[in-house]
């Protein structure tokens, strides 16, 4: 009778799609069972007692716990299972690939994510050749490359309102693909449940709170002994978690400084170009600073990285949005040092390229994972504050 319980649930989660089914997804549960009755590596990170809380692992769960893990690579390292155990037990590599698999699936429209998956460097690079191209030919049509110092600086060479022309949609664009990117996954991955439906709001206030300190602190960087993750071997490292401190702050302040600028422009009526000591030159070049050292940082690392962690398949997207945000600070910084120079016109549309390559290409990568693994952090959050469902023991 219990056979035929189980049977019949599941042929209806296999009907309902709620199954794993891709090979990525199957391979995840697969782990997840194993490390379900191990448990060795709980203290690691927000994965292992998510996982705990489950005696099985729908679509949703390995979507979900694929996104918390951030690929720190501790628990290959601590495993007995590990390859070359029959069990060949790869955690990190084995939520990396997923990983991939779910920024495609959630992406919208679909085709651009399945591309920017297949041909990430080369489409990131194409497409900040291809605009910093055509903006250049913009140029030529109207006179020159170089020119003499110009009074009204970059708006002189592209009126401001050309420039809102072009950046606007990008930039709406990117933030409609990743809304309903992460719409898409909240909704598959919190699926309403009766007892989350009553969650009170100070439960929900506390579960942002944490979730926000972690994403802000990186926490789970620190491989949950505080002394970091393990890259090329079974070190700890902390340069990991600093480097992407110095990418993470380092965008903030560059979009903080294009805010305060805008601000500036249409509020007060203060027209760049912008005094060397004015908030957004110092904020621009605090976080162009940033995106330079952080970028680096993590190319360096990404290139030493043991073989067994993460996908090898990503590691062209994984380079193309590096190399996206360290153009974007080196061209930036560039403009910034020969703005009165004749060059500035051929860097300006060098920089504005790279700029809207970004923009363009954010929603479909590791960008986008920052917001998945933020409501993966908001979900472990909440569901720590609730009672399990598996109503064992202690629960
Ligand atoms: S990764 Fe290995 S050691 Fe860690 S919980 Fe899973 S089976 Fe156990
Ligand atoms: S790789 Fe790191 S973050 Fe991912 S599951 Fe293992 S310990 Fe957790």
């Amino acid at each position: 009778m219990q056979q035929l319980e189980v049977l019949t649930h599941q042929a209806r989660a296999l009907a309902n799609g709620t199954l794993p089914s891709s090979e990525a997804e199957l391979e995840v549960a697969r782990q997840m069972q194993i490390c379900n009755a191990c448990r060795y590596c709980e203290g690691f990170c927000a994965v292992f007692p998510a996982m705990t809380r489950r005696l099985e692992f729908g679509k949703a769960d390995v979507h979900y716990l694929a996104n918390l893990c951030h690929s720190c690579g501790a628990c290959l390292h601590a495993c007995q299972y590990a390859p070359p155990h029959e069990f060949a037990l790869n955690v990190p590599q084995a939520m990396a690939q997923l990983r991939g698999q779910t920024y495609a699936e959630y992406a919208w429209p679909f085709a651009f994510g399945a591309l920017y998956r297949r041909n990430g460097l080369t489409l990131a690079l194409a497409l900040a050749a291809g605009l910093a191209l055509f903006l250049l030919l913009a140029l030529l049509v109207k006179g020159s490359l170089l020119n003499p110092p110009l009074p009204g600086g970059f708006y002189a060479v592209f009126p401001h309102n050309f420039l809102v022309s072009l950046f606007a949609p990008v930039f709406l664009f990117a933030t409609l693909a990743l809304g309903l990117g992460l719409r898409k996954f909240w909704s598959d991955v919190s699926p309403a449940r009766s007892s989350e439906g009553s969650t009170a709001k100070s439960v929900v206030r506390e579960a942002v709170l944490e979730a926000a300190s972690d994403v802000l602190l990186l926490k789970y960087l620190d491989g949950g002994h505080g002394e970091g993750c393990n890259n090329e071997d079974d070190r700890w490292t902390l340069w990991r978690k600093r480097f992407h401190h110095a990418t993470f702050y380092g965008f903030v302040l560059c979009f903080a400084a294009t805010g305060v600028a805008t601000l500036y422009h249409y509020l007060l009526d203060w027209h760049a170009p912008y005094a060397l000591s004015s908030l957004p030159v110092v904020l621009g070049t605090a976080g162009g600073v940033g995106l330079l050292i952080g970028p680096t940082g993590l190319l360096w690392l990404n290139l030493l990285r043991h073989p067994l962690h993460g996908d090898p398949a990503q590691k062209p997207m994984d380079r193309a949005f590096i190399a996206l945000l360290f153009l974007c600070s080196s061209t930036g910084l560039a403009l910034l040092m020969w703005r009165d120079a004749p060059a500035m016109t051929l860097l300006l549309a060098l920089h504005l390229g790279v700029v809207m390559a970004l923009f363009l290409t954010l929603p479909y990568g590791k960008f986008a994972h920052g917001f998945y693994r933020s409501a993966a952090l908001l979900k472990a959050a909440l569901e720590r504050r609730m009672p399990s469902n598996l109503r064992l023991g202690g629960d």
